[in-house]
């Protein structure tokens, strides 16, 4: 679906909205997006969210793009014998490996490895560390703490211990299954949580044998720290302000936003803004003057992408959370101090060939009255690294792969039409003015970029950019082959 923005919204799926009138809805409003989190949902929810994705996809004939959430090592303790406790203020608790229900002294915390990495002064978050607790005294099975901020614990609540690295695998049994899971139901990305090292995200690779993309949501001080090994094996990142907020100091979180946006943008590797954006539309029918500007920030730092976690999932305003999305996305897009400020941390970089063509594409469109680049990308490489340039004009990709077209809808700006492998060079500007002029890009005055590759077909291989009229009988006049 054409949109008059470049950034990218991502919605997530949950009870309220799981109904195909809702999802499409969602996606006219302006979800390029759709998140399937496997933390919550039962398979056979997933796959219908799935089916109704792709449902809508082929009735309106454009590519979204499906990423499912692995909900990854993340740790909670067991169930109390009264549900719940209140944890004051200096107290000792104890937790331990003993599934006996817990009390206001002790309870379960089912997880070996993480007592055997535990050391004294280590501090243990609970409920989104609404709880601190820290480490006096700990042992293979049990760690004796101590109650910094009291509060109320109740079943199975969310467990982060931020100062350790933890010895832990990057996928649990649950998550294999649910990443074998997703690849067979045909997402185009799976998103890694708590990721820690590199080694994380190759695990996930492996298992997935090309049939997602990576991305690595970043919200473990671990992760921060080794940022750029982790991004140079991930396909896409997300800043999981959410958890990282409880793992480091909340004021941490905005520079480490602003520096991992940049990164990922001079890595041509799309990045995702997630979380809380839109949080008090859970409720109301209308965000708060912070969230609107928070949501303008990411915009500002050049994310890829913004997304909605309970907001659409959950809430009672679903569509309005997209389209006030939407509504800041386009104010802040048609803003010139915007352009400043992306031209501004714009970086040259002219290493390929690939490279030098798509930043003279940029230059051209940026000197003279053309209305679309239009790349031909099979590995969608070509379309990133265009993207990267941040051009004032739209980017069509063209490609002969679907799943490379559903990939590219998390990509900022890229505008993906599915074509026929190439054959002759003509075909290729033929198709690129067709598409251009079908998607209201451009009409038959108009001039397009044109950038592709031959031999044709081979990923990597783009090394031709040709300006061409989008009337067709000049095409057929002018263009060789
Ligand atoms: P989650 O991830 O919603 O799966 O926890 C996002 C975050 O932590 O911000
Ligand atoms: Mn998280």
């Amino acid at each position: 679906m054409r949109r008059h923005r470049n950034v990218k919204i991502v919605a997530t799926l949950g009870p309220a909205s799981s109904d195909y009138a809702t999802i499409r809805a969602l996606h006219e409003a302006g979800a390029d997006v759709f998140r399937l989190n496997m933390s919550h949902g039962k398979h056979h929810e997933i796959a219908a969210r799935h089916r109704i994705i792709r449902e809508i996809e082929a009735e309106l004939n454009s590519p979204i793009a499906i990423l499912a959430d692995l909900q990854g090592p993340k740790l909670r303790v067991g169930t109390f014998a009264r549900g719940e406790e209140e944890l004051i203020e200096g107290a000792t608790f104890r937790l331990d490996l003993d599934e006996a229900e817990g009390d206001a002294t002790r309870v379960c915390l089912p997880h070996a490895e993480i007592f055997a990495a535990l050391k004294p002064g280590a501090n243990l978050l609970v409920n989104d560390g609404k709880i601190r607790l820290r480490v006096k005294d700990c042992g293979a099975d049990f760690a004796e703490c101590e109650v910094v901020v009291g509060g109320t614990i109740s079943n199975r609540k969310g467990v982060n211990v931020p100062d350790v690295v933890l010895p832990v695998a990057a996928l649990s049994d649950k998550d294999r299954a649910d990443l074998e899971f997703a690849c067979e139901l045909g997402v185009d990305w799976l998103a890694l949580s708590f990721v820690q090292r590199p080694e994380d995200v190759n695990e996930a690779r492996t298992l997935a044998q090309g049939r997602a993309a990576i991305l690595s949501k970043i919200e473990k001080p671990a992760a921060v720290t080794c940022f750029d090994d982790i991004l140079a094996v991930s396909d896409g990142i997300m800043v999981a302000r959410g958890d990282l907020g409880v793992e480091l100091p909340v004021q941490n979180v905005p520079p480490i936003q602003k520096r991992l946006v940049r990164k990922c943008r001079a890595a041509a590797k799309p990045v995702i803004v997630a979380t809380q954006m839109l949080e008090s539309m859970i409720e109301s029918p209308v965000p708060t003057r912070a969230e609107v500007s928070d949501v303008a920030t990411a915009i500002y730092e050049g994310a890829d992408a913004i997304m909605l976690s309970a907001e659409s999932a959950a809430g009672e305003y679903p569509v309005e959370a997209v389209t006030t999305m939407d509504n800041v996305a386009r104010e802040v897009e048609s803003d010139p101090t915007y352009h400043e400020v992306i031209e501004a941390s714009r970086r040259v970089n002219r290493q390929s060939i690939a490279d030098a063509i798509v930043v003279a594409a940029r230059e051209i469109a940026e000197t003279t009255d053309i209305k679309a680049i239009c790349c031909y990308t099979e590995s969608g490489t070509t379309a990133l690294l265009t993207a990267r340039e941040r051009p004032h004009v739209p980017i069509i990709g063209l490609t002969s792969l679907q799943s490379t077209a559903r990939r590219l809808a998390l990509t900022w700006g890229v505008n993906c039409v599915m074509t026929e492998q190439l054959t002759r060079f003509k075909l290729a500007v033929l198709n690129a003015a067709r598409a251009a002029r079908a998607q209201g890009y451009a009409d038959e005055s108009d001039q397009i970029v044109v950038t592709a590759g031959v031999p044709f077909n081979v990923p990597g291989t783009t090394n031709i950019l040709r300006i061409a009229p989008c009337k067709e009988s000049l095409i057929y006049a002018t263009d060789p082959g």
